[in-house]
């Protein structure tokens, strides 16, 4: 069963998807049960998957051939097994609140055939492939009948919600737009100029910025939630990933690839999650990403009122980060 339900009178949804409770438990870190004999996301186990919707192979997308058993591929997306939404939903009975069906796709990319790469060893073609592949996947899911936004996410180590240890994104299509989007979409309407290029100029050069290259910024954010939370932002005011040159996505990499290099020389073997926003329809928006290291749970003062408790400053968590002990 999958049902967007949505709260008894505001406008934000829950999402109820009872077949991912069948999902494997998370593997210890690096734990010897999860090695590339048993991995199946690892090359030569393609059979052990759902057949792939998009292969890619020497930099390019394979198409019209039988995709889910093509050996010496780069990166394999997937649908994900136990899917969060699906593109075949029962309709929903009615309960006397309002419920959408579970419409939508989940896929799995797979970013590597060899379960010891991950992203801070990534090559600068590796790097760039993969930023490709974010690219295509997105713009085929949003061009989907009914889908409103793509949720395009990375959960890294067991604390972070991966299940399986083998480096990997998701991508979830949804039938709705999320309302912290809706709310921060309204919030930039509102204002004169894009907020987001106004941090650029605040921020460039300053205490806390971690990183740039030619086009992306990288910065601990003045109001960061998490211990070690960064933020990158694209120079130029763009607002979806669509519109991205590939100098541009060789730059996100580079940046991402960055990010996480300096976080796992920090604190080694740490969660996190990173995850795209970006709004397709709305030319006002800036996409952005934002990394979101786990080093603690939220507990009952953040769900009580969404204020997260932050022991490290940003300005402490940036000397951390580019002067390792
Ligand atoms: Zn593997
Ligand atoms: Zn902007």
């Amino acid at each position: 069963m999958s049902e967007l339900r949505k709260h008894y009178f505001l406008d934000e949804y829950c999402l109820i998807a009872s077949g991912r409770a069948k999902r494997p438990s998370a593997p210890k870190a690096c734990g010897e049960d999860m090695k590339a004999h048993s991995c199946v996301f690892c090359s030569g186990h393609e059979d052990k998957t759902p057949p792939a919707k998009a292969v890619y192979k020497n930099g390019e997308i394979l198409k019209d051939t039988n995709e889910e058993l093509v050996k010496d591929w780069q990166v394999r997306c997937i649908p994900n097994l136990y899917p969060a939404l699906s593109p075949d939903a029962p309709d929903v009975e009615d309960s006397g609140f309002e419920v959408k069906k579970g419409f939508g796709y989940h896929e799995v990319i797979i970013e590597s055939p060899s379960h010891e790469n991950k992203i801070n060893l990534f090559s600068d073609e590796e790097i760039l492939l993969l930023m490709k592949v974010y690219r295509d996947r997105v713009m085929h899911y949003q061009s989907k009948e009914g889908i409103e936004y793509i949720s395009l996410f990375k959960n890294w180590g067991k604390k972070a919600g991966a299940s399986l240890e083998h480096t990997h994104s998701q991508l979830i299509a949804v039938p709705i737009i999320p309302t912290s989007i809706v709310k921060e979409k309204k919030a930039i309407s509102e204002l004169k100029n894009c907020p987001y290029c106004h941090i650029i100029e605040k921020e460039k050069g300053k205490e806390r910025q971690i990183y740039e290259n030619d086009n992306f910024i990288l910065i601990a954010p003045y109001c960061s939630k998490y211990q070690y939370e960064m933020w990158m932002l694209p120079k130029k005011h763009v607002n979806h990933i669509s519109a991205f040159t590939d100098e541009m996505l060789m730059s996100l990499g580079d940046c991402i690839r960055t990010a996480v290099k300096l976080l796992d020389r920090t604190i080694p073997e740490l969660a996190y999650n990173y995850m795209f926003f970006q709004v397709d329809h709305d030319p006002g928006y800036h996409f952005n990403v934002r990394i979101a290291p786990i080093t603690s749970i939220a507990a009952g003062f953040e769900k009580n009122t969404e204020i997260y408790i932050n022991t490290i400053p940003p300005e402490i968590a940036v000397e951390h980060l580019l002067n390792p002990e």
